[in-house]
């Protein structure tokens, strides 16, 4: 069974060890990286079996987190409002 973080910004994800079926044993960063539209999946490298799978963040988790003094939510969210700031001045 894949593990399901739904929210990104959960904190220990990405450096948590998961054991697979298959007896591979690592943390995310040794696993293989498929990005989709809403989430990213991890794969044992051994086995391809998913081992996890996380959500992308939507924009209320980006602030949320910005809030809560996440350093990776704030400079995604500078990048956003620099982005947004960009479009409006290109409107008018
Ligand atoms: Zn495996």
């Amino acid at each position: 069974m894949a593990e399901i973080i739904r929210n990104y910004f959960t904190p220990g994800w990405r450096a948590d060890r998961i054991s697979c079926v298959c007896g591979w044993e690592g943390d995310s960063s040794k696993m293989q990286m498929e990005l989709h539209e809403e989430v990213t999946d991890y794969a044992c490298p051994a086995c391809e079996n998913t081992l996890l799978i996380v959500s992308h963040p939507d924009m209320d988790q980006v602030r949320q987190a910005a809030a809560d003094g996440n350093v990776e939510a704030q400079q995604q969210l500078a990048l956003v409002e620099e982005a947004l700031a960009l479009h409006r001045k290109a409107d008018h």
